[in-house]
């Protein structure tokens, strides 16, 4: 439903002649993960053509990340406002939504246009074509009534939509995705949030702070289900500080819409009111209208599974939410750098040779040669609530169903030197997930104030393999809220 809402009325194929027109390379969704594919190798000198049918840039910059983190920024200087009490004096708060919303529509997505998007790419000699593609063969792309063949390769990025669950009653009901709480000119009296994940809570955390009522509805036993429980607790007593009811273990059985709202029926025959529904259970790659099939792809997998130079097949590559590798921005452009690393030496634009000269130890390449491979195994992750938590790599529970011999160290920033002199608002803790057999961290959580910052060094050592005892024995500046990694060394190692 949103997807028709938001799509730009244009006919499918404006920008080219009618057709099949050669050339190196399509790339099918300009996303985040599709925008950088396809202005690298134009830039790299190919001929590119790139489909978009909504807006240059994807999800990211008009609905996801940016937006969204401008909602968390201005919600989070209200929060810190009211902390002034017991701090500095006292703060009177009016929160005012138009301000918001105002940057959001002038500063983040330029009223929702991508004009400059499309001129970075065109402007690096690419083929721009407003449309859906579709496969309709090997290296074939078909946009409206023109056919792309490509010489090199195709390039999928064409991203996931939300998931919206069978609730019954749902269907057919103005609810929200991500995309109407974006674009939201003025709040509304109340919200119901469908999903404790990352996008529901952060957002359910904005309008509470902007004085919305908020309830929120997670199936599942915890919010934040995919992170330490250590966060779902710790997040969740910050949204029912901030006045969000959370219900967890708590199913959606119906919903009903009248004039003036939802009632959202839960199974133990609660019931939840809200001017406005949030629906945030999850996001899907949409893959069977892709013509998968005429590329001997399957179309009714969940994900397109790639190898670790993005490729999906002869020819052919994904990158970003699609490939199910978790949906991030910086998952997408990390892939699309291999991506285009590995197309531009199957154009031969890119030698082994040149690739030494940038590369001599031979880091990003493998020693048979053939350029950079993917490894998630230090993926780093953030949800931008407050505690902000930053986690990169394996939870607890991860590293233990994969049989490691895992030991943990924990330490709450409220016992740290600066989580003290913090005061309120220094709920956090850093927690190490480390296999003992090998002596090098696995996973690690940092939850705080500054958890997603204070997570670079954490990533660093998952990433590296930097040894425990190389961690127990540097030096941590004082009182910084990073030095309580040094703690949970101390402890996982006691
Ligand atoms: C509310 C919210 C907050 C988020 N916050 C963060 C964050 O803080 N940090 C972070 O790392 N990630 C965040 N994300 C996730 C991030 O937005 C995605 O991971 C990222 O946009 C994925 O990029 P992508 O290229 O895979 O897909 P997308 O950005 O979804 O782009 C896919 C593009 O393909 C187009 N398309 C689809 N099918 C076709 C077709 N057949 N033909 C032509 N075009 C097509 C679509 O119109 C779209 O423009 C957030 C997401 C949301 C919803």
């Amino acid at each position: 439903m949103a997807e028709q809402q938001h799509r730009r009325v244009e006919p499918d194929g404006v920008g080219g002649p009618a057709g099949t027109v050669d050339v190196d390379v399509v790339v099918v969704g300009l996303g985040v993960g599709g925008e950088e594919t396809a202005n690298r190798l134009a830039a790299a000198g190919l001929s590119v053509v790139g489909i978009e049918r909504n807006l240059v840039g994807g999800e990211c910059p008009f609905w996801g990340c940016v937006p969204s983190k401008m909602m968390i920024r201005a919600a989070n200087a209200l929060a810190e406002a009211r902390r002034i009490d017991g701090l500095a004096g006292r703060a009177r708060v009016e929160p005012d939504w138009s301000t918001v919303a105002r940057r959001i529509r002038e500063e983040a997505t330029a009223g929702w246009t991508d004009d400059a998007g499309v001129a970075r790419f065109t402007g690096k000699g690419g083929r721009f074509v407003r449309g859906t593609g579709r496969l309709v063969g090997p290296g074939l792309v078909r946009v409206g009534d023109q056919t792309f063949r490509a010489r090199v390769g195709v390039v999928l990025g064409t991203g996931t939509t939300p998931v919206i669950p069978p609730v019954p009653g749902l269907a057919g009901t103005p609810y929200w995705t991500n995309r109407e709480a974006i674009e939201l000119a003025e709040l509304p009296e109340s919200l119901v949030v469908l999903g404790g994940g990352a996008i529901g809570a952060e957002l359910a955390q904005v309008f509470a702070r902007f004085g919305v009522r908020v309830g929120m509805v997670e199936a599942g036993e915890r919010i934040l289900a995919l992170e330490e429980p250590e966060s779902s607790e710790r997040v969740a007593a910050a949204l029912r500080a901030d006045g969000v009811t959370v219900h967890t273990g708590a199913r959606a059985e119906r919903v009903e819409h009248d004039g003036s709202g939802f009632t959202v029926h839960l199974a133990d025959s609660a019931r939840l009111r809200g001017e406005r529904l949030l629906v945030a259970t999850g996001r899907r790659a949409v893959l069977d209208t892709l013509g998968l099939e005429t590329v001997g792809l399957d179309p009714t997998r969940r994900f397109v599974a790639t190898d670790d130079r993005m490729r999906a097949g002869d020819g052919i590559w994904a990158v970003g939410d699609l490939t199910g590798h978790g949906a991030f921005t910086h998952v997408a452009m990390y892939q699309a750098g291999i991506a285009v690393d590995d197309i531009l030496r199957r154009a031969g634009k890119l030698t082994d040779a040149a690739g030494k000269a940038d590369d001599p130890a031979g880091k990003l390449g493998d020693p048979a040669g053939g350029g950079p491979r993917a490894d998630y195994r230090a993926l780093p992750r953030v949800t931008f609530t407050d505690p902000e938590v930053g986690a990169v790599g394996l939870t607890e529970r991860q590293a233990r169903e994969r049989g490691l011999t895992v030991r943990t160290g924990f330490t709450a920033l409220s016992d740290s030197t600066r989580g003290w002199i913090h005061q309120v608002g220094d709920e956090g803790f850093v927690k190490l997930v480390a296999d003992a057999d090998r002596g090098v961290l696995v996973g690690a959580t940092s939850a705080g104030p500054v958890g997603g910052e204070v997570l670079s060094a954490l990533a660093v050592a998952v990433h590296a393999e930097v040894p425990v005892s190389t961690l127990a024995g540097m030096i941590y500046a004082y009182p910084t809220f990073h030095r309580a990694i040094e703690s949970a060394v101390r402890d996982l190692l006691q």
